[in-house]
């Protein structure tokens, strides 16, 4: 018999990268529309769900963990279905119902359309029967069948998931087929495939009819994003242009970029489109060529610093971000030092550095020993740290004095902090700590009424950390919910 005696509550917890906040937000959607209702803690729901990440080991444990925990939650009740989804899911498949059997589903990245129906079919049997929907591993045959084995699930939208009400990301490919050494996105994700631009700008325009201000277009190479429609090809810098007159549109951003696929016709997008931001995320991952090589990144230092020449003629103000990675299979100290070089002539905006991890199902697992050993890992990555805020810090000085633009995205972290612990009086509080981000991707912080939330305001900056300008408002523009504009000097 159907046991219908579930609350229709899902409680999602999510890791790693913007392309899994998408899927959750779409999974998310995708339940609604069968009842369910979002719950902040697994006590209250019936139905949880992991939307996992791969690419790091220490975010695969912490799944195993909070699965091990929920065992004796689903003995106390027995009606629960707990499901890992997305990456992980792809990669262990039955390991994860052998290390955690009271897992009820198992879907990967291709297969997320799958999970209403997948739940419907645990509830319905007494004798709860695992299911598992997964894509075609990369090895098994033609590249047209395993990429028709992931499939884009880009269907309906839910606001609450969003990072804000007025920002939303858009996927406009999924997969990679670079086949870095170190990586597993190509297994999880599958190969690499352009979604059509014309159901993009739809998309586009589908949010913005719901108040979206800002979008950031999502691939794991963005921008070697390629799609025939029509007879025509569309590129990057051709989508971009697709897109950028939208109605109520006011930001694009695209994250993350390949190195080698920074063609000049995208940087002059960039540079030629107003509401396209001058802000590019291009990891270098290493500053050694040896260490590239290993890694089989497709470039050499060299080329990389032809890159940044282009970006920088280009594209005057444009800021870089990039990842490293340290403690690489065979990374000498000499090799770290060139990286580090590295970080000191590029000057990033802001780099994203993580101590390699081995992972299973990649090359560098198959053919290079893991042979720095942990102490090493951790010494290089405060040593790249550090030398990295320090170069953010002064970089940061410069603004001090100009005025930025940018996106009131809501209080401060350390305004929700202290709302936390003493949430404040009965009504409105006239002023907190707000925080945006300005067109080159820095976080700014300065003191503002609540209301100003979803507009843009411009900034005079008076100080600065390593991560943040501080300043004070200069200029308003309040739109709530009207296209009305009021420019309100403050
Ligand atoms: S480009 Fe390399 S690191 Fe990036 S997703 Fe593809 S394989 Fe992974």
């Amino acid at each position: 018999m159907t046991d219908t005696s579930h609350n229709h509550r899902l409680y999602i917890e999510t890791v790693g990268c913007q392309m899994n906040m998408l899927d959750s937000e779409l999974v998310v959607a995708a339940l609604r529309q069968e009842g369910y209702e979002l719950t902040d803690s697994p006590k209250k729901a019936d139905t949880i769900l992991f939307n996992t990440c791969s690419v790091r080991e220490h975010a695969e444990h912490k799944i195993y963990s909070a699965l091990g925990r929920l065992k004796y939650v689903r003995r106390r009740r027995p009606q629960t279905v707990i499901g890992v989804i997305g990456c992980m899911a792809q990669k262990d498949q039955d390991l994860i119902f052998r290390r955690a059997p009271h897992v009820d589903l198992v879907v990967g990245t291709g297969q997320l359309a799958e999970i209403p129906r997948l739940i419907r079919e645990v509830r319905a049997r007494p004798q709860r029967q695992p299911q598992k929907a997964v894509s075609l591993d990369r090895t098994s045959g033609s590249v047209t069948r395993i990429a028709d084995s992931f499939r884009s699930y880009d269907p309906l939208r839910d606001p609450d998931m969003r990072p804000t009400p007025f920002q939303a990301f858009v996927r406009i490919m999924i997969g990679c087929d670079k086949f870095c050494t170190y990586c597993v996105v190509p297994t999880t994700r599958g190969p690499e495939q352009s979604r059509p631009p014309s159901q993009i700008a739809q998309e586009v325009r589908l949010l913005a009819e719901q108040g979206v201000r800002e979008i950031t277009l999502l691939g794991q190479t963005v921008n070697s994003y390629r799609h025939t429609e029509n007879g025509r090809l569309y590129r990057l810098s051709d989508l971009l242009a697709m897109i950028h007159d939208t109605d109520g549109i006011d930001r694009i951003r695209f994250v993350t970029s390949y190195p080698r696929d920074m063609s000049d016709d995208l940087l002059q997008a960039v540079r030629d489109l107003p509401k396209v931001m001058r802000y590019l995320h291009v990891p270098l991952q290493h500053g050694c060529n040896d260490v590239l090589k290993r890694m089989k990144r497709g470039y050499t230092v060299e080329q990389y610093r032809d890159m940044m020449h282009r970006i920088r003629d280009l594209i005057p103000h444009c800021s870089v971000s990039s990842d490293f990675i340290v403690g690489f299979c065979g990374e000498t100290e000499q090799a770290h030092e060139k990286s580090m070089d590295a970080v000191r002539e590029f000057r990033f905006k802001n780099s994203f550095i993580f101590k390699y991890s081995a992972r299973s199902g990649t090359r560098a697992d198959e053919l290079f020993e893991d042979d720095v050993d942990d102490r090493t890992k951790r010494r290089r990555n405060v040593e790249m740290l550090e030398l990295q805020n320090q170069i953010s810090e002064e970089d940061n000085a410069e603004f001090i004095g100009r005025r930025v633009q940018v996106l009131v995205e809501g209080p401060s972290k350390s305004a929700e902090k202290a709302a936390r612990r003493q949430p404040p009086p009965t009504g409105r509080p006239l002023s907190v700590q707000l925080m945006g981000r300005s067109e080159c991707d820095r976080i700014v912080v300065f003191d503002g009424n609540p209301r100003l939330v979803g507009s843009t305001a411009e900034i005079e900056v008076s100080d600065c950390t390593g991560t943040t300008l501080i300043g004070s408002i200069v200029t308003r523009e309040v739109r709530h919910g009207s296209s009305e504009l009021l420019p309100i000097l403050s």
